[in-house]
């Protein structure tokens, strides 16, 4: 399994258009010691031209462009890009789908709950199927496992198992009768043919012991990275939501992922969407030290990993 890192900074990406906190006003002066990043995206492949994404961002136009797999092989219209799986209704995970939209035949795997959020709560999304065969909608439990396959049913090698991490939908999904609190919100268990398997859970907002099992499985982690601190936000923007009210574990403390990680013995730890407020960017600061010396890296864009 070939997995291509396209983006891994949180919403907003990093610098954030709005943002003027330390770390990214250093990035704009050019004195930053540490990455610029776009909005987190991740693209696997098992024979490295069929490829799968993990979600779509808002980034993700010009995060094909920088990746010469995922762009047309032939002349004429065609994409390597077979289908979108997505673990959420958030803005950074599904927005991009809306510039896949040029009629590209594409499967989109995701719970009946997002689904219904997407196709019948946002007419924009009506776009994805203008015409027949555009995108075929598979719908995805928690729970279980499926075969990774392009819209005409082309199997990709991969294997996909979903499991709900939270039932916290986005403060957009104003209506959520119907919806299923266990769809809200997933990670993903992604395997290959040859062995290889992968966690990818950009949207943890605690640590429990079944979960901290099904990590111990697998050869890569790709883990919340998002906040260093529980009150980051309300300290750099002087008001708004902790980090867990966010519904993300932060990466220090006593009860955060680097101590409730720190037994994960087998996988490769990465942590990804990462904030840009978050201090652990900054490569010559003490959090940055303190990761590092846990075992773990921080994604960075263009990170490809053979698993
Ligand atoms: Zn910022």
């Amino acid at each position: 399994m070939r997995i291509e890192i396209l983006g891994s900074a949180a919403g907003g990406g990093f610098p954030q258009w709005n943002c003027g906190c330390p770390n990214c006003s250093a990035v704009r002066a050019g004195t930053f010691p540490g990455k610029a990043r776009t909005q987190t995206q991740v693209a696997l492949s098992n024979d490295r031209q069929s490829w799968y994404l993990l979600n779509a961002s808002p980034d993700l136009r010009l995060q094909i462009e920088a990746t010469p797999a995922l762009c047309p092989q032939t002349h004429g219209r065609s994409s390597p890009i077979k289908a979108v799986v997505l673990t959420s209704a958030d803005i950074d995970q599904v927005a991009g789908l809306l510039s896949l939209r040029e009629l590209q035949p594409l499967r989109i795997y995701c719970t009946p709950s997002l689904r219904r959020v997407l196709r019948e709560h946002n007419s924009v999304f009506g776009m994805l199927n203008r015409v027949s065969g555009q995108v075929v909608w598979s719908d995805i439990k928690p729970g279980e496992s499926f075969p990774l396959a392009s819209a005409d049913g082309k199997d990709s090698g991969l294997c996909c198992e979903a499991f709900s991490l939270s039932s916290r939908y986005p403060a957009y999904v104003a209506d959520r009768s119907g919806l299923g609190p266990e769809e809200a919100s997933l990670g993903l268990i992604l395997s290959s043919s040859s062995g290889g398997r992968l966690a990818y859970c950009p949207a943890v907002p605690a640590v429990d012991d079944t979960l901290l099992q099904r990590l111990e499985s697998v050869d890569l982690l790709l883990f919340d990275g998002t906040f260093w601190a529980d009150d980051e936000l309300i300290r750099v923007q002087g008001q708004g939501a902790t980090a867990r009210e966010m519904g993300h574990i932060p990466v220090s403390s006593q009860q955060g992922s680097l101590r409730r990680l720190a037994g994960l013995r087998r996988p490769r730890k990465i942590f990804l969407h990462v904030n840009n407020t978050n201090p652990m960017l900054n490569e010559s600061g003490p959090e940055y030290a303190q990761v590092s010396a846990a075992g773990w890296e921080i994604a960075e864009d263009g990170l490809g990993i053979e698993l």
